[in-house]
């Protein structure tokens, strides 16, 4: 196909096809939970809360000093002497600002929120990827499915894990993939992604077909639809209301088509053929581009990646500035995803922890430059 083999995707170049790589310790996937919270439990000045609902941040005046949560249904408040950190991520950081009196006016006036700021980008700009999965019937029995589909399949893949920590359990379930041009005239980097599962089903962790499956899933990189995260109400246990617009753009229609098509010329070249027995999704009666998105449309689902709802920019329509506070207010910082001004081309944790330990820099160099303004 004209694609290079890439060894490392987060090196020099992402173009390419290759093995993902993931965050896992000792056949575990790593959480940052488990790489940066536990190692920190024991510190004096750290207290973690579960169970707890945050509700709304609590200003005086402008200045953000706690926040308000439920905990088996009481309602408490956390204050503080420094700053309050908002990493609620892209679809409740922006509903959290909302409901403190910080985002479109007329929003928040509906819901009978005394207005703190009007900022009319607050759950605005939300970005996503639309991952289009394609399902194949493989020719032999090799696949994920035909070992989770027979009890000594499944008793096998336990025993892999329990006593070599490998096998399926150790890995993702996209195990390798490639980024490359749908559309080759419209950009320089890769604008589609691919993720290989060695596994079929009919949605995202639900149970596998029945017969040996694996799936191709396209995504396009770097979308132009934009959507928005709304409050539907005052009651901040009430989800917000999400819309993607996904494929509201044209270019993301033209490139999802692309992608698509992609797809299956990956799948009909001469080193897959020998393991295709059909193609089950979209199938052979769906064929111009038309139905093709109209596939995309009735079949595209999240990939979970996303960002936007609290932009970060200089601009003075900016939800918080570059160093992540939010504008009209002051001790309050947004660190999460929402910041992202546009989406990353490309899974989007990796990038999320980076701008976490971007954040704590700014952070702690704020700290100490108030300090020496005091001292
Ligand atoms: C199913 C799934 C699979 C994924 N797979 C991958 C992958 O393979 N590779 C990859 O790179 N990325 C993957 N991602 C994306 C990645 O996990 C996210 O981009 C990343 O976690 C976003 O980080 P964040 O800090 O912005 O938000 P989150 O990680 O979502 O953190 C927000 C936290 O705030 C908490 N929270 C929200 N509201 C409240 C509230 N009111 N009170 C208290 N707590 C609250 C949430 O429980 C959550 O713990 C996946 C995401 C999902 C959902």
């Amino acid at each position: 196909m004209g694609v290079p083999r890439n060894e490392d995707f987060n090196g020099t170049d992402q173009s390419g096809a290759g093995y993902y790589q993931l965050n896992t310790s000792k056949g575990w996937r790593c959480s940052t939970a488990s790489a940066f919270l536990k190692p920190a439990r024991g510190r004096s000045n750290l207290r973690i809360e579960t169970g707890a609902v945050a509700t709304g941040i609590v200003f005086e005046g402008r200045r953000a000093v706690a926040v308000r949560y439920q905990q088996a249904g009481v309602l408490k408040e956390a204050r503080c002497t420094g700053e309050v950190l908002l990493a609620a991520g892209a679809i409740q950081s922006p509903q959290l600002l909302q409901l403190s009196g910080i985002g479109p006016r007329a929003l928040l006036e509906r819901h009978g929120f005394a207005l703190h700021v009007d900022a009319p980008e607050v759950g605005e700009n939300l970005q996503d990827h639309l991952q289009i999965r394609l399902g194949y019937e493989c020719t032999q029995h090799i696949t994920t499915n035909d070992q989770l589909n027979s009890w000594l399949g499944r008793i096998r893949i336990g025993l892999q894990w329990l006593l070599f920590r490998q096998g399926p359990l150790a890995v993702g379930i996209n195990q390798g993939g490639a980024f490359m041009h749908a559309l080759p005239y419209e950009a320089q980097t890769p604008d589609i992604q691919f993720h290989v599962a060695t596994l079929s089903a009919d949605m995202a962790g639900g149970k596998v077909h029945p017969y040996s499956g694996f799936t191709l899933s396209v995504c396009q990189l770097r979308p132009r639809s934009r959507g928005h995260i709304r409050i539907r109400s005052s009651d901040p246990l009430e989800p917000p209301e999400i819309q993607p617009n996904y494929l509201a753009a044209a270019q993301d229609r033209h490139t999802i088509v692309a992608g698509v098509k992609a797809a299956r010329a990956i799948a009909a070249s001469a080193p897959m053929r020998p393991y295709v027995r059909r193609e089950v999704e979209p199938g052979p009666t769906v064929t111009d581009d038309t139905d093709l998105l109209e596939f995309c449309r009735n079949h595209g689902a999240t990939i979970f990646h996303p960002v936007g709802t609290c932009r970060m920019g200089s601009d003075p329509g900016a939800v918080v500035d570059i160093r992540l506070r939010v504008n009209g207010v002051s001790g309050l910082r947004v660190v999460d995803c929402s910041v992202m001004p546009t989406l990353v081309s490309g899974n989007t944790h990796a990038a999320a922890v980076m701008l976490a330990e971007k954040a704590a820099d700014m952070i702690r160099d704020d700290a100490k430059a108030r300090f020496s303004q005091v001292s």
